[in-house]
């Protein structure tokens, strides 16, 4: 087994790409990767587009070839349909179905190195398009690569966790795998009362035969990085007991970050490596190490989302993390980074913590035990019946 993580990256991940202004642009690939390398990580597998009976595991055929028609456009206006039209979260590019099928494809490639037993562990930055529907695109997201991965695995008939620690519900993810006992799905986000897609309520669990293999936990805008992985840390190694998965598949969206301007919570990347870390643990101990991680959100793209793509690769590789950030990767990234507003790049892997107020504190505990106290007997009861 080689001890480094598959990484997925090639030029095709640039192609995915609606456009200057859009916020989820290509750049992020430039000081990413970059640092990765830095790192000593090299990607190893370069994505090609699925093919359409792959996309057809979670996506109606009726919506691949709308996507198909809007890959044909040039310029000029386009009017909305199935979630993809100008103006909208999801403008219509040229080769948009090409490009977005390749992230699915990077996915679903990486999914069957590991059930090959080629690799142990996998990351795909630019993977994680967990919000895009079976028949419509939605919030970035056209194909949705973790749904179709996950697809793959149940395939061979394993059982998956997948986790979801992107500031937004992974409601495409959820939606299309809820009815599947032998899934389940466990979301971290800030509530919907206050974001995007405006769902992944704590009563939201799955229901008759799959009931508990979905869970949700709304966080309020302002929680800060330690009660973040408080809740992480007090729900996820207890669900993953109970449900026992033969894979993971985790989604790394960085826009938790109290520098992201989506969004509203004050994650640090210090806490998203320590959960990544934990993620990793938990395959280990319940999947036989058996791991996909994937990128998602994140809208700082200089100074957040290439230290947690790393933090994530360093957890995947069984590397401390270094003490200070490269100074050459901070000296070819910093005029870049200054034009975007993203400067200085930061010196260390770490952020300082950042505090949580006492009341909101106390609302993340008591979603925490109603998460608990409505979930886990359920799951339970579902894993007995299998
Ligand atoms: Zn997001
Ligand atoms: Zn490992």
């Amino acid at each position: 087994m080689p001890d480094q993580p598959l990484l997925v990256f090639g030029p095709r991940s640039l192609d995915y790409d609606f456009g200057p202004g859009h916020p989820l642009t290509p750049r992020r690939f430039g000081p990413g990767i970059d640092l990765l390398r830095a790192l000593g990580a090299e990607p190893g597998l370069a994505p090609e587009p699925a093919s359409d009976d792959e996309l057809l595991m979670a996506h109606t055929k009726s919506y691949v070839d709308v996507v198909k028609r809007f890959s044909e456009f040039d310029h000029g206006w386009m009017e909305a349909e199935a979630g993809i039209g100008s103006g909208g979260d999801d403008p219509p590019f040229h080769g948009m179905h090409d490009a977005a099928a390749a992230v699915a494809g990077g996915s679903l490639r990486a999914m069957e190195a590991i059930l090959a037993g080629e690799v142990d562990h996998a990351l795909h930055p630019g993977g994680g398009l967990h919000h895009a529907m079976p028949a419509r695109a939605s919030g970035f997201c056209i194909y949705n690569d973790p749904a179709l991965a996950i697809a793959r695995a149940r395939r061979d008939g394993l059982r998956v966790l997948y986790v979801d620690l992107d500031v937004h519900h992974g409601d495409g993810v959820e939606a299309i795998h809820a009815a599947d006992p032998a899934v389940l799905t466990v979301s971290f986000h800030e509530s919907g009362r206050y974001l995007f897609p405006g769902t992944g309520f704590v009563e939201d669990v799955g229901e008759g035969a799959a009931a508990g293999t979905v869970v949700n936990v709304p966080l309020p805008p302002e929680t800060g990085d330690e009660v973040w992985l408080g809740a992480v840390n007090a729900l996820l190694p207890e669900l993953a007991a109970t449900f026992r998965p033969d894979i993971v598949v985790s989604q790394h969206g960085a826009d938790s970050h109290l520098w992201d301007p989506l969004a509203h919570l004050q994650n640090t990347v210090t806490a998203m490596g320590t959960a990544a870390r934990l993620v990793h643990d938990l395959a280990h101990e319940h999947a036989g190490g058996r791991w996909l991680a994937t990128g998602g959100g994140g809208y700082d793209v200089y100074r957040v989302v290439p230290r947690s793509w790393s933090l994530v690769w360093l957890a995947a590789a069984h590397r401390d993390i270094p003490d200070e950030t490269p100074a050459e990767w901070r000296d070819r990234w910093a005029e870049e980074a200054a034009r975007y507003g993203q400067a200085p790049l930061p010196a260390t892997f770490d952020d300082p913590p950042t505090p949580t107020d006492p009341a909101t504190a106390r609302a993340v505990d008591r979603t925490v035990e109603t998460v608990r106290s409505t979930v886990l007997s359920l799951l339970a009861a579902t894993v007995g019946r299998r």
